[in-house]
């Protein structure tokens, strides 16, 4: 809502100045609208709220003739714009901005490098919370006039224009009651082209504070002599001295009376007590009284004075770590999986909160509600806000403001927590830097939690520390290349040995006949063996579902999504047929369609699949999936989590998000199912994929004193990025695939910008993307300019796909010359009328 002091509390760092600038002079404001266009867009700013509108701070604006929006104001000056006439603003939400300068830089940046406007960048910054919600309402434009129409309206749209007049603004189906039409669609499109009335949408802010009710003595008993004068008086109500009783339990307040009356919960009270009504008497009789109490969403613990001593190793990666920040602004921490890398980001955290400036952990999505914050909540209490995409808007505005209060000085979170309101950055760490999650792909900005956090720092002249295990090759390459520190950590933390890893041949185990399912002799054998002596396995494979298809055995037929050119893919438990691009789902067949057959087969092996197969070939096995489907709610993944550790579980089958960051003491065998169909993915990253991920999953076994052992089913037991992964032998990796990318110049020694065109029509899509293609190509030349190709899966939702690779090098060409011609390039087609229906998506370094 609107807060009180006209002068923001956030620091602004543009020149010390005043935010507001001298008052008389500015009467104009640059504001972002949350819309697509390109450019920002000027309003006047009204006598009456002059003084009110800084950089930051939210308005309602009317943007065309028929929209009134909320916008965030960019910028306040005295020149007015040129070629239109400004429109005043409507009212301002915040007189404290709620958007600081460096938070501008960062949209500002984000919009240039993944071309998307500053509107589209902004939807991704704010919590929904922090959006207003708004809703369509029709009203009488105010301006026109309505005494001399000189077009003849329809009964209709007189009926809708006399609706309108009693002077409020009425939804479409309040309209659409009053006149007593089903369909005013066409009438108020009609009047709504005439200007005679305006769409409003109706602002209203979406956050409200987390209220608690509380119960206190009144301020007339807070004296033992009139405490013991109630007890006498109650002598006989035995149910309402139990509640006072329980209240003087809770407060401890016979020390001190006015400061140990602070209140309980009223739920507190009242628990296990038969009825609220010797409380409500109490109230009456003016004993207690009730009050509301505005309370934070998370309760953490207090700082517990957390300490571990780090190990030698560690102090001494930590200190090289130091060592590298006095001259290089960013470094790799290459520590393999149980090195005890958290130990040592917590120690620089702790050092960087000690000379007060704020840190940002950064996270993939996946790894937020396990283990990991629990330790950083040990370590930080209070000070640590955590962001998450599966929290509520209430919960998510909550670390907002926190942050901007000062509250909070250290917050976990996932890529989106970049565009927090930090205002004073001394340290941001990218856990697990190679994962892919930190890229959001849909919808724009199309941006890289990674690479966005290192503009974040540059911004704040702040350090970054990035670590993995199996660093991204485009962040191990500018390690080496002295751009940046890389520090080392080869040991794993106490002891623990590297699991054991190898391969298991499936031509071998077909040959003797030794798979059973999907499942070879040694692994079935081995999970066997774990099951018995109260062990832990998991069981990895990247698909999930029961299989992915189902085939008619007779004809060969395959159900196929009708919006997308994919197959649907099974579900066992749902009994359905899903499409994973866009959820169409449809019932299983029990005949083929084609040829009427009954011999329909499931073919492949997803998680569901592995589940079943399991429970059937070790039936005493305790087992738990771990997919999408099964961690779908905000808690359902903690709770897999906590069955682990308290060994509830025997065998856990899952997908990639079983590989990530775990620390299970009692793991001690993994296994991967299809190490094949990973190696095999059309992308110029596979191997890149397939040896991370597999790398990582075994990094779950055997983290203690025993060693661990991974089994690796696959048909290409020679395959070189296996023989790299058996060895833990990530430079090995690094340096075959570099000298690869090098050769067929894909990143880092190329950027890559992908464009899409997407069109319910291929021909129209695919015309548009060759005449995209041939203007790109005039400035960038043919080598550079890729396509278009209709991409493997080339249909979704409908829509058929045509993609356009641009490789640009990094050396040769200004990258940010290059994109604002693709920007132009993009806009000229679309003014063209043949390819104003085709939608064109640019994703700068696309993974
Ligand atoms: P990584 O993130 O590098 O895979 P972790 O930080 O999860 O490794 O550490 C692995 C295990 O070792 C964890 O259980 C952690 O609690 C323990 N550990 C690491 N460093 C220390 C330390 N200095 N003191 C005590 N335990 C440690
Ligand atoms: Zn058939
Ligand atoms: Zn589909």
């Amino acid at each position: 809502g609107r807060s009180s002091s006209p002068y923001g509390s956030n620091s602004i760092m543009e020149e010390g100045n005043n935010i507001f600038t001298e008052t008389s002079l500015v009467q104009f404001a640059d504001v972002i609208l949350p819309v697509k266009v390109p450019l920002l867009y000027t309003y006047r700013i009204p006598e009456s709220l002059k003084g009110l509108v800084a950089r930051g701070s939210r308005v309602i604006v009317q943007f065309g003739k028929k929209r009134i929006l909320t916008a965030v104001v960019s910028k306040v000056h005295g020149t007015p714009p040129t070629i239109y006439e400004a429109k005043p603003i409507l009212d301002v939400l915040d007189t404290t901005p709620l958007i600081n300068t460096y938070q501008f830089q960062l949209l500002q940046f984000i919009s240039s490098y993944y071309l998307c406007t500053l509107g589209e960048v902004l939807n991704a910054a704010l919590p929904a919370g922090l959006k207003l919600n708004s809703e369509s309402k029709i009203q009488l434009n105010p301006v026109f006039d309505f005494e001399n129409i000189s077009i003849a309206l329809t009964e209709l749209e007189s009926n809708i224009i006399n609706a309108c007049k009693s002077n409020t603004a009425h939804t479409y189906e309040e309209l659409a009651q009053l006149v007593n039409v089903k369909n005013i669609n066409a009438a108020v499109k009609s009047l709504l082209a005439q200007g005679m009335i305006l769409l409003f949408e109706e602002v209203r802010e979406k956050y409200t504070p987390k209220v608690v009710k509380k119960i206190k003595l009144t301020t007339h008993y807070l004296s033992s002599v009139a405490l013991s004068a109630v007890f006498e008086s109650l002598e006989k109500n035995t149910a309402q001295l139990d509640v006072l009783q329980k209240y003087l339990q809770f407060t401890s307040l016979l020390q001190d009376f006015e400061r140990n009356n602070k209140g309980i919960e009223k739920n507190i009270l009242l628990e296990n007590l038969p009825s609220a009504s010797p409380l409500n008497s109490l109230i009456k009789k003016n004993i207690f009284e009730e009050f509301s109490l505005i309370t934070p969403r998370f309760e953490l613990p207090e700082n517990l004075d957390y300490h571990q001593e780090l190990s030698s190793l560690q102090r001494e990666a930590t200190d090289k770590i130091s060592q590298h920040f006095t001259s290089k602004d960013v470094v790799l921490l290459h520590g393999i999986t149980g090195s005890g890398k958290t130990e040592i980001y917590i120690e620089l955290i702790q050092q960087a909160l000690a000379g007060q400036s704020q840190v940002l952990f950064m996270v993939p999505e996946i790894a937020l509600t396990t283990q990991l914050v629990n330790r950083l909540q040990k370590a930080f209490g209070k000070k640590l806000g955590v962001y998450h995409s599966k929290f509520s808007d209430n919960e998510r505005v909550e670390v907002w403001s926190g942050l901007a209060e000062e509250r909070l000085s250290i917050i976990v979170g996932v890529r989106s927590s970049i565009f927090l309101p930090f205002d004073n950055l001394g340290l941001i760490i990218i856990d697990e830097e190679h994962e892919t999650s930190y890229k959001q792909s849909e919808p724009a900005p199309r941006y890289h939690g990674r690479d966005a956090a290192l503009m974040l720092a540059r911004l704040h002249h702040a350090k970054v520390l990035l670590g993995s295990a199996t660093p991204s090759v485009e962040s191990y390459y500018l390690a080496t290349q002295k751009q940046w520190g890389l520090v080392n950590l080869h040991e794993r933390f106490g002891g623990a040995v590297l699991p054991k890893i190898e391969a298991v041949d499936l031509k071998l185990e077909r040959r003797n006949k030794s798979l059973k399912l999907d499942f070879s002799k040694p692994l079935l054998e081995g999970m066997k063996a774990r099951v018995e002596r109260h062990e832990q396995s998991i069981v990895f494979q990247n698909r999930r579902g029961y299989s992915p298809l189902l085939i008619c055995e007779e004809c060969g037929y395959t159900p196929n999504c009708d919006h997308c050119a994919v197959s649907l893919t099974y579900h066992m438990y749902k009994q359905s047929l899903t499409c994973h691009y866009c959820g169409y789902t449809e019932e299983v067949m029990k005949q083929c369609p084609a040829c009427g057959s009954t011999k329909i087969k499931s073919q492949g092996v997803g998680t569901e699949k592995l589940e079943d197969d399991l429970k059937l070939l070790i039936p005493e096995a305790r087992i738990q999936r771990m997919d999408l489907e099964t961690t779908r709610n905000k808690n359902s993944f903690k709770k897999i989590i906590d069955a682990l550790e308290t060994g509830q579980v025997d065998i856990l089958v899952g997908t990639q998000m079983v590989s990530k960051g775990f620390d299970f003491e009692n793991v001690s065998l993994v296994g991967v199912i299809d190490l094949d169909r990973m190696l095999h993915f059309p992308d110029f990253r596979s191997a890149e994929r397939t040896f991370q991920m597999v790398s990582q999953v075994a990094g779950r076994a055997g983290r203690r004193a025993q060693q661990g052992q991974v089994l690796v089913q696959t048909n290409k037991p020679d395959h070189w990025v296996l023989d790299k992964i058996i060895n833990h032998d990530y430079i090995g990796f690094y340096n075959i695939e570099i000298a690869e990318r090098e050769k067929f110049n894909y990143p880092p020694f190329s950027r890559i910008i992908k464009i899409t065109i997407k069109n319910t029509q291929a021909t129209r899509a695919e015309n548009a993307a060759k005449e995209l293609c041939e203007n790109l190509a005039t400035s960038l030349g043919t080598t550079r300019v890729l396509g278009p190709e209709a991409p493997a899966i080339n249909r979704v939702r409908n829509y058929f796909l045509f993609d356009i690779y641009l490789k640009i090098e990094r050396q040769k060409l200004d990258l940010v010359k290059v994109k604002t011609f693709v920007a132009q390039q993009i806009q000229q087609l679309l003014l063209n009328k043949k390819h104003q229906s085709c939608i064109v998506i640019a994703d700068v370094d696309p993974i």
